[in-house]
């Protein structure tokens, strides 16, 4: 049984793991006649109920630095996105949320003065974040109520919240009247209210002191046989989940090699802002600047591999001179299909640094 864990945030995590998922459904060696065809489902459904099958299992490490209480719930944004998107309940055409999704209930928080008026929650949506501020409330830890949550649906993939201590992102920015005054804002109001227009001088973690990676986190990468880096958001994503004390030391401590999946497609970030993101720790948005940002494994930074798209092919030789093997591959997930065979890739990209060990 391979065990392969995967650090993600919310879209880009959530198409890489659903290619992954699809992948390991379809590869040789996988358990015949899963879930999809048990259900009697058609093909085009098989992605939607399979499970990884018994020569791997798969865990997702994700971010919640995106996490937040607002009117009364709790809100996990990357954890909602990779769970709708793998449950086949995503909104493919918004590109995040539920599929079918209405918005009564914000009207009426709206009538109330209650929540942010340019923060939009679902009523589906409302469903998952009672469910998960009710057994918050019970007392279960954030991993239990995701595990309970996540149940509903046979979504192949273990979903870890990195931490369950409540550590937001928050974003300090010029305290102009742009900004009302104020010096620092949650991550989520910077950039869905500002789309991140606002410049960010830093990105800090509140509530860092006090907190660690669950034992699960620190027990699911020691003992990893391959972690993959998605291709997620390396300042608010990856590195918030870098950031959390115990985690970098178990990359450290693992055996595993680490291969990661630039987010960066010739220059641009393909979808969403994370470039304003990039650019307040200033890495340029680019592939080698992303990885170099990452660092070689050999001296002490995170990856022993790097994936980056053909358009920036001609970046290989000089990632490969500061010390990380890279490979080339198309990067883009446009599909289910196309997300697998990156997944793939990178798994083959694995066995073969593996070999020259
Ligand atoms: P968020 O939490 O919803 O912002 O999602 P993530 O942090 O997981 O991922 C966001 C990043 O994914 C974006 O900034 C993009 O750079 C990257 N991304 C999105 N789609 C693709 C894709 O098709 N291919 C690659 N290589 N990266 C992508
Ligand atoms: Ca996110």
């Amino acid at each position: 049984m391979t065990s392969i864990v995967v650090l993600s945030g919310g879209v880009g995590g959530a198409r890489f793991l659903r290619g992954l998922r699809a992948h390991l459904a379809d590869a040789p060696g996988s358990a015949p006649g899963g879930p999809a065809s048990a259900l009697g489902l058609p093909d085009s459904s098989r992605d939607l109920a399979a499970t990884a099958p018994d020569s791997a299992t798969v865990t997702a490490v994700v971010n919640t630095g995106d996490d937040m209480w607002l009117s009364g719930v709790r809100i996990a944004p990357d954890l909602d996105s990779i769970m709708y998107t793998l449950a086949g309940e995503n909104d493919e055409v918004r590109g995040w949320g539920r599929v079918g999704e209405s918005e009564r209930v914000s009207s009426e928080l709206r009538a109330y003065g209650i929540g942010w008026p340019w923060f939009t929650l679902g009523d589906l949506d409302i469903g998952t974040h009672l469910a998960r501020t009710a057994l918050l409330r019970d007392g279960q830890t954030l991993t239990q109520a995701t595990a309970r949550i996540t149940s509903r649906w046979p979504l192949g993939v273990r979903l870890l919240p990195v931490t369950d201590s409540e550590v937001e992102t928050h974003v300090v920015v010029e305290p102009d009247d742009a900004a009302e005054g104020r010096s620092s804002m949650h991550f989520q109001e910077w950039w869905t209210r500002h789309r991140a227009s606002l410049p960010a001088r830093a990105f800090v973690q509140h509530g860092l002191e006090s907190t660690t990676a669950t034992p699960e986190v620190i027990s699911a990468i020691v003992d990893a046989d391959v972690i993959l880096v998605a291709p997620s958001n390396p300042v608010v994503s990856i590195g918030t989940i870098l950031g959390i004390p115990g985690v970098r030391e178990a990359m450290a401590a693992s055996a595993a090699p680490i291969v990661g999946v630039s987010p960066i497609i010739g220059g641009a970030v393909v979808r969403g802002m994370a470039d304003a993101c990039l650019s307040a720790i200033g890495v340029p948005t680019a592939a080698d600047a992303v990885a170099r940002h990452y660092g070689a494994r050999a001296d002490g930074g995170l990856l022993d591999g790097w994936l980056i798209d053909e358009v920036d092919a001609s970046l290989a030789p000089g990632i490969e001179e500061s010390g990380i093997p890279t490979r080339v591959a198309p990067l883009w997930m446009t599909d289910v299909a196309r997300s697998a065979r990156l997944a793939g890739t990178a798994l083959d990209f694995v066995r073969e640094l593996r070999a020259r060990a």
